[in-house]
């Protein structure tokens, strides 16, 4: 019984988040529709054609993030629980966060102990730690350091997600996770509300320290297996 409760509980927040989702997806659309029906008048200039073509792609790509920032959590069928070895996660971001760090002039460095595992799913752990740590490099526009340390306390797994970056009041703290809350140009307010919901439903919890212009430290800590 406890299970079916869970269950229809995580059915209504998700309906109610699509809906929202869906919303927010409507607006880009529409922008992109109203460019792309100028474009097809045959008096527009060689400049506003450029003007729109550029519009419309920055509409479809935010349409783009909402959904990839979405996406994972939207689809419980594939969430399918491995054993996952830290170390081997750790360098799969390695490799998708790298080229996007460097492009910015950061240096990740990751620092993981050996052997430890988590009982968890990849596709999701994966989104989780390129949210977060994509978030770290975001914070850092004049350049830093991200520092991400995996260890064992206990009998949890800890992985921190350290940036040098711009930091945040404890109001802006306190709003965390709340769905659509950016701060950013091009953001969506997803990327940490479905972090959230990942690590929790792994068992685990999510922690934030953070000190305005000093940066940012975001703890998750999991069961060891
Ligand atoms: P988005 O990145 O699209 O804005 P997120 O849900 O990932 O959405 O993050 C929400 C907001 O939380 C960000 O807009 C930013 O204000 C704040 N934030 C998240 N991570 C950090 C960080 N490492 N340093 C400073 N602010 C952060
Ligand atoms: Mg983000």
């Amino acid at each position: 019984l406890r299970h079916e409760v869970h269950k229809s509980e995580k059915l209504n927040v998700l309906s109610e988040l699509a809906a929202s989702v869906a919303h927010e997806i409507r607006n880009p659309m529409t922008v992109a529709r109203g460019f792309m029906q100028m474009l097809s008048q045959s008096q527009v200039s060689e400049d506003k054609k450029r003007i729109y073509t550029h519009m419309v792609i920055e509409e479809i790509d935010r349409a783009q993030s909402i959904i990839s920032d979405y996406l994972s959590f939207a689809k419980p069928e594939a969430e399918k629980m491995e054993e996952l070895d830290l170390s081997t996660l750790a360098q799969k971001i390695s490799n998708l966060i790298t080229p996007y760090a460097a492009m910015r002039g950061i240096e990740i460095v990751f620092d993981i102990q050996a052997g430890l595992r988590i009982k968890a799913n990849s596709d999701k752990m994966t989104q989780c730690l390129i949210n977060l740590t994509k978030n770290g490099i975001e914070a850092m526009p004049e350049g830093g350091h991200l520092h991400v340390a995996g260890y064992r306390k206990d009998h949890s797994i800890i992985l921190q997600i350290k940036d040098t970056g711009v930091g945040m009041s404890e109001e802006q703290v306190q709003r965390l996770g709340t769905p659509f809350y950016s701060t950013k140009n091009k953001g969506t307010g997803l990327g940490l509300m479905v972090s959230y919901r990942i690590i929790k439903n792994f068992g685990g919890q999510i922690d934030v320290h953070s000190q305005e212009n000093l940066g940012t430290c975001f703890t998750i800590s999991l069961p060891a297996v």
